[in-house]
């Protein structure tokens, strides 16, 4: 996660934003101004807190020579029009004149600099250049999810020398693009179109290790249709990429992906609008035919599929949109999307303007401003305008565990008390609380961002087990966490690293976030045993779990040693223990989800000795026992 303007004081200081200003121009007038609205939310956000602000972008491909015809300064009428405000476009980039206009600028005030890649230095990424451009703020925000993929001075580089952080548009593009690869609601489906399969390989790819259903469409159709022996007429037909369609045919079908293809076609004898059309088997596309839409039937296929789903992204056209006669599977797939009630999330700069061309915009979820970007990030690499801002510490989470304490009289009351000084903060707060207690405390935690969860579960879904608790019955309580293999039920209830194990898959599997305690004895410690056991609990209650799944997951590290025995950890003891709790984390997945879990010091934490141990970067908050049971004790906890 990274930072956005939101978590930095932007108050009267001057901030550089890289905007996408890339419109297109016609005669010198902007055709489709999209990609200037879109940028409003954060230049109001900013001029909102007073900040003086500097938008800086680019316009088509100048190649580091001053060009005329690419002047930003239709860009600058139309925002001054849009934000009832002048905005001066400065002369130059980042000499003289931009200076000037700088200097100047009042708390509030706007101004753009001139196309940046009209300096060489831009898309080399030089490192003075970038320097140069920095100095024209105290913040850098990357509001260009646009040219996100490159790595320019302006969209990177200047991120050096400057706190960088997100703009708004950039972290909803992160943000409902992101839906497409992460907590992903099923049944899922692709559709991919568009001309060439080679421009669209690595992403079908990646989308293919994600997807349940996959339809292939437009132009790179026929490649498959080849590699099942079809005929294809003369239809766009890439030879060298014939073997790997057949290769991505066979592996749906092992991995139980459901691969549709065009089975009718809408085919003509030339690339026009003109020529007579008619449509044919995709099968058997006759020689002196091409290929230029999918047909009736494809149609309807491909619209059921798509009202199953729940979540749906596209890329591609499905036929030649552009003219009149071929642009009906292109729309129908986007009347489809706009109706079925699914996420739907549109990437590429040609199908963003297929939906545009039929008014559907705003029936879907997110239509990316990115081109090549969005492709880019769906393909699941690293964005260099995303990688280089500053990452978002993750939230601090502190939770109470009421263990076998308060009734629910008493449970009344410490909620009135708590919530009377709470708000809901930077922490997250929690409390764990008796079983009988769950739904009330819930019914009281309403509103105030107080989450609720349970001490203790077992992991079968029903059955013959007297006196226990299932998951689904939590989760129809209302609890959102569960604490897992506490050191007492370690102790007095037989809990062990196996049933921890089974606990923890049950818990995800009925979307309750587990708090998975660890942590080393006595004993274990002074015969010098404490990381390998730590780490050993560690391994084996995450043992099958899904990588998805673990990115949510709280651990809590216990001394078990230094609980009620007046003995305590020291802070940095408490540190050393939670980093290696993390870098086992990244053994068992990789460095990214070892940074999402967030580790909680579970020893026991008062008021007076909290502040020196949250304090601690490995640790991102605290499981709190007897503390946790006065209203003041614990809010002071979370004020840390
Ligand atoms: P995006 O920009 O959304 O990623 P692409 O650039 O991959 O999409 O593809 C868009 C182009 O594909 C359109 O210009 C469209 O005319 C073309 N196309 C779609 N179907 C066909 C086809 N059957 N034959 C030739 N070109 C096609
Ligand atoms: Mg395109």
């Amino acid at each position: 996660m990274k930072k956005t303007v939101r978590d930095i004081n932007v108050n009267g200081k001057y901030v550089f934003v890289r905007c996408d200003f890339n419109v297109p121009l016609q005669d010198g007038r902007i055709t489709d101004d999209k990609r200037i609205i879109e940028s409003l939310p954060t230049i109001r956000y900013l001029m909102d807190r007073k900040a003086k602000i500097v938008l800086c972008s680019h316009l088509g491909r100048p190649k580091g020579k001053v060009d005329p015809a690419l002047s930003l300064a239709p860009v600058a009428k139309r925002l001054s029009a849009l934000l009832g405000k002048d905005v001066p476009l400065s002369h130059d980039v980042a000499g003289e004149d931009a200076k000037k206009i700088h200097d100047t600028l009042k708390e509030g005030e706007v101004m753009l600099l001139e196309n940046v890649r009209f300096e060489k230095g831009e898309e080399e990424n030089d490192s003075q250049f970038a320097k140069q451009l920095a100095s024209f703020g105290e913040i850098y925000v990357n509001d260009a999810f646009g040219a996100a993929h490159r790595a320019h001075a302006s969209t990177e580089g200047i991120a050096t020398y400057l706190p960088a952080v997100a703009g708004l548009l950039l972290e909803k593009e992160i943000h409902y693009l992101g839906t497409a690869l992460e907590n992903i609601e099923r049944p899922y489906t692709a559709i991919m179109g568009g001309a060439k399969v080679s421009d669209k390989i690595l992403l079908i790819e990646n989308l293919f290790e994600k997807v349940d259903t996959l339809l292939i469409g437009g132009g790179m159709a026929y490649t498959f249709i080849k590699a099942k022996g079809g005929s294809v007429g003369n239809s766009l037909l890439e030879e060298n990429m014939v073997e790997l369609a057949g290769r991505l045919m066979e592996k749906a079908k092992y991995k139980g992906v459901k691969l549709l293809l065009p089975v009718d076609t809408v085919v003509t004898s030339e690339f026009s609008d003109d020529t007579p059309f008619e449509t044919v088997d995709s099968m058997e596309i006759p020689d002196n035919m091409m290929g230029m839409d999918i047909g009736e039937k494809t149609r309807r296929l491909f619209t059921d599929e798509i009202m199953k789903s729940k979540t749906i992204v596209w890329n591609g056209p499905m036929g030649v949109f552009e003219m009149s006669h071929y642009e009906g599977g292109t729309r129908a797939v986007a009347q489809a999307m706009a109706s079925c009630g699914g996420k739907t999330i549109i990437g590429g700069g040609d199908s963003a303007a297929a939906v545009n061309k039929f008014g559907l915009e705003n029936k879907m979820l997110h239509v990316s401003t990115g081109g090549g970007a969005s492709l880019e990030f769906l393909e699941g690499k690293q964005l260099p305008g995303i990688a280089c801002l500053e990452d978002k510490p993750r939230r601090p989470f502190v939770a109470g565990n009421w263990k076998m304490y308060k009734t629910i009289r008493e449970a009344e009351a410490f909620m009135e008390a708590f919530k009377k000084n709470y708000r809901d903060e930077i922490p997250e707060v929690g409390l764990m609380v008796p079983y009988p207690q769950i739904m009330r405390v819930r019914q009281l935690a309403e509103g105030t961002g107080i989450r609720v969860g349970a001490q203790n579960m077992h992991y079968a879904p029903e059955g013959a087990f007297t006196g226990e608790i299932s998951p689904s019955m939590l989760k129809e309580l209302g609890a959102e966490y569960c604490i897992i293999g506490h050191s007492e039920r370690r102790q007095y209830f037989n809990e062990t690293d196996e049933t921890v194990n089974l606990k923890l898959k049950a818990a995800f599997a009925n979307g309750i976030v587990p708090i998975l305690c660890v942590g080393e004895s006595l004993e274990q410690r002074e015969a010098g045993q404490a990381e390998a056991v730590v780490s050993a609990q560690v391994k084996a209650a995450l043992r099958e779990v899904q990588e998805e799944e673990a990115k949510s997951l709280v651990i809590a590290y216990e001394p078990i040693w230094a609980i009620g025995t007046g003995k305590t950890a020291t802070a940095q003891q408490a540190d050393q223990m939670c980093r290696l709790i993390r870098d086992t984390v990244a053994q068992c997945y990789d460095y990214y989800i070892s940074e999402c879990v967030r580790i909680l010091y579970g020893g026991s934490v008062k008021p007076s000795s909290s502040q020196e141990i949250l304090s601690k970067t490995e640790i991102d908050g605290a499981l709190v026992g007897g503390a946790s049971l006065n209203a003041e004790d614990f809010l002071e906890i979370v004020r840390f």
